[in-house]
Order: C-alpha cells, then sequence, then structure tokens
C-alpha cells in the first residue's frame, strides 16, 4: 500500500473486543497475567509496553518503510536512546549545523563519558567520508540542517562509512513523507514527532526506526531500563497527526515554495536558504533524495538584528516562537533561540548569524502568509 493508506491503517485494525475503529488510548500500567510468566494479552507493564505505543510503533515503522519503529517521550530521548548505543572512547562525526539541543546533548551530556564528538563544516559527502577515524562508530546528520537548509548526500555518506560505524539521520525537517533515509543507506532514523508527524504543535514526542534488529533489541532494551516513553496519550495525538501527514506536508510545501519565491526577490532581503529554489547549491540531491522540499526556510534581512526585531514585531499571521512542523506558521530568530546553545564563534562558523530568520511555513492560506510577509518587510 502507498503512504497515505499506511498511515491511516498500519497497526491500526479496528478493536477485537469492541470494533472501536480509532486505536483506544489504553491508560492501564499493569495487564492481568494468567500464570508465572503467562501474559494474558503480550502486555505485563506500561512503561515496558503498551497497546496504544505499540499501535503507534507499527505505524511509525511503516511511516520509514522501516521493519521497527520504537516511541520516545521527546526527539530528545530519541536521541539518547540512540547516543546510548555507544561506548566511551567512541567517536561521533557530525555536521555542525544540527538541532542546538541535539549538539548540547552531545557537547554537554555525552562528552562527559568520554564520548568524542567531531563537527564538520563541509556537508560534501567525500569531506565526511575522508574525517573518518577507525574510533567513528556513528555519523550523525541531519538533511535539510537546522537553520541553514543544507542537503547532505546521504547515498553517498552510507556508501563511504565503515561497516563499524553506524549511519544516524535526523529526518524531522524532511518527515517521512518526503524523505526515508533507511531506503537511502542509513542504519537508523530519529524523529522529533513534536514537529510534522505530530503536526499540531500539541504533544512532545519522538520516535526511530531501523530494519536492524539487533539495533532494534538494544534499543528496546534501553526504552524500557531508562523509561523515557510517552504517555498512551501523546500517542494517540501523534498516531492522530500520521494520518494527515501527506495532505498536511503537500500545502505546507506549496506554500513555502511561494514565499521563498517572494522572499528571493525582495530588496529587504539578501539571502534565501530553500532547498527548493534551483540556484541552492543542494538543489540537484536534494530532488534526488527527496520527494519535495519541505517547508523550512531561512533567510538573511539587510539590517541584522535590529531589523529582524521590527520584523518579527510587525508579523500578524505568523508567530514569533521556538519549534516547527505545525499547521500554524512560525518565525523564529535561531541565534537567540534554537541555537543559542551554540557557542558564538561556533554560530559564525556555520553562518548562523544574528541577521537570519527561519520560517516555519504553515498550512494557512497562501496569499495571507504572503501579504503577512510583505507587510512586515516593507
Ligand atoms: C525539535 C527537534 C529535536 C528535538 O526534539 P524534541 O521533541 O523537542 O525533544 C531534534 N531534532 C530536530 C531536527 C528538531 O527540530
Amino acid at each position: 500500500m502507498k503512504f497515505a493508506t499506511r498511515m491511516i491503517h498500519e497497526g491500526q485494525e479496528p478493536d477485537r473486543a469492541t470494533g472501536a475503529v480509532t486505536v483506544p488510548i489504553s491508560l492501564s500500567s499493569t495487564f492481568a497475567q494468567d500464570g508465572i510468566a503467562r501474559p494474558r494479552s503480550g502486555f505485563e507493564y506500561g512503561r515496558t509496553d503498551n497497546p496504544t505505543r505499540r499501535s503507534l510503533e507499527a505505524t511509525i515503522a511503516s511511516s520509514e518503510n522501516a521493519r521497527h519503529g520504537v516511541c520516545f517521550a521527546s526527539g530528545s530521548a530519541a536521541s539518547t536512546a540512540v547516543l546510548n548505543l555507544l561506548e566511551p572512547a567512541d567517536e561521533v562525526l557530525s555536521n555542525l549545523d544540527i538541532y542546538g539541543g541535539t549538539y548540547r546533548l552531545f557537547t554537554k551530556v555525552y562528552a562527559r563519558y568520554g564520548i568524542r564528538f567531531r563537527f564538520l563544516d563541509s556537508h560534501e559527502a567525500k569531506a565526511i567520508g575522508s574525517a573518518l577515524t577507525p574510533a567513528t562508530r556513528l555519523i550523525w546528520l541531519e538533511s535539510p540542517t537546522n537553520p541553514l537548509l543544507n542537503i547532505v548526500d546521504i547515498r553517498a555518506v552510507a556508501a563511504l562509512k565503515t561497516p563499524r560505524c553506524l549511519l544516524v539521520v535526523d529526518n524531522t525537517f524532511a518527515t517521512p513523507y518526503l524523505q526515508n533515509p533507511l531506503d537511502l543507506g542509513a542504519d537508523v532514523v530519529v524523529h522529533s514527532a513534536t514537529k510534522y508527524i505530530a503536526g499540531h504543535s500539541d504533544v512532545i514526542g519522538g520516535a526511530v526506526a531501523t530494519n536492524d534488529p539487533r539495533l532494534h533489541e538494544s534499543l528496546r532494551f534501553y526504552q524500557n531500563a531508562a523509561g523515557g516513553v510517552p504517555s498512551p496519550f501523546d500517542c494517540f495525538l501523534i498516531q492522530r497527526g500520521l494520518k494527515t501527514l501527506e495532505v498536511r506536508m503537500q500545502k505546507h510545501q506549496a506554500n513555502a515554495s511561494a514565499l521563498a519565491r517572494r522572499l528571493a526577490g525582495h530588496p529587504a532581503v539578501s539571502a534565501v536558504f530553500f532547498p527548493g529554489l534551483p540556484e541552492h547549491p543542494g538543489h540537484e540531491t536534494a530532488k534526488a533524495q527527496m520527494r519535495g522540499f519541505g517547508a523550512m526556510l531561512s533567510f538573511r534581512l539587510r539590517g541584522g538584528r535590529p531589523a529582524v526585531e521590527r520584523f518579527v514585531r510587525r508579523l500578524a499571521v505568523f508567530t514569533f516562537a521556538e519549534s516547527l512542523g505545525g499547521v500554524e506558521s512560525l518565525a523564529c530568530h535561531p541565534a537567540t533561540m534554537t541555537h543559542g546553545s551554540i557557542p558564538p564563534e561556533e554560530r559564525a562558523r556555520i553562518g548562523v548569524t544574528d541577521d537570519l530568520v527561519r520560517l516555519s511555513v504553515g498550512i494557512e492560506d497562501e496569499e495571507d502568509l504572503t501579504q503577512d510577509l510583505l507587510q512586515a518587510l516593507a
């Protein structure tokens, strides 16, 4: 079956007991057992496994064409589960313009346990390949990157890595509707389900998908041992989001490409970063590995931080806020918000400067969004 059908049906057969068409929110924390080591239904304790979560995990796995999906209480908890596959003295190679919270998790948490992190400011697969050392156990990529929408050739990086080294792709920006990293050679996909997957800015959640049974077993072990699991209600909201991911993404994308074109020709704007623009350096690679260009875009405003300050105060339809991927359009200032935890010198090196504005283009009316940007720019 195709994506839209699977997101509505995979793991979501009508309830056997009642016929309920929607997967019930199963709140019980414990489940009856018929004897020693004889759970009645396959469930024992809600941290270990839960019917609503199990159903969501099947839909998540299907979204990434994966055998296994494992869900967590946030995208950051999902990233933590993957980093727990590592041992002290292992090395992680990553692109530098990643989500600020992931950078913080790397440098402020896992670096304390003897794991080494190296950041590359090149998005060329060749540069990533030549930075590999025998200690490199994991390559962590975002593509498109946050907030500059750089594109990394996932297939090329997968071809360059050694068998000991896992390729992990944070697919939050692209969504499983537009990009499936496992099909391009990645070993593990990570999602902040908080963003497009849930899509309505009303739940925090995360997911990991993989085809490798041993990795799946380790992730499951960690999920139960550390316990950073989503609540049944969170699972319900995330699964509800997946049902409309395809239709939302189509509208998100159409709006984003219209706005990118308007911004690219505007005198107050000095640069636009959107992989859908033919002049974007990653345009061809994006076309080859994605089924669309997504709905995140960034631009530089002439006049720097004071101009950004005036611009965001003028916005009326766009809300000035962190996060992304919801139905409503958001604008943010990465240097002080999402990427505030990256030291200023590093930020300057990767181009996250004070004149940069990032937009998460929502699914409101295209003309209303265009007019809002134009009046604020004016
Ligand atoms: C938001 C985000 C995360 C972290 O997810 P949370 O659900 O906020 O913990 C990780 N990666 C990317 C790309 C994100 O946008």
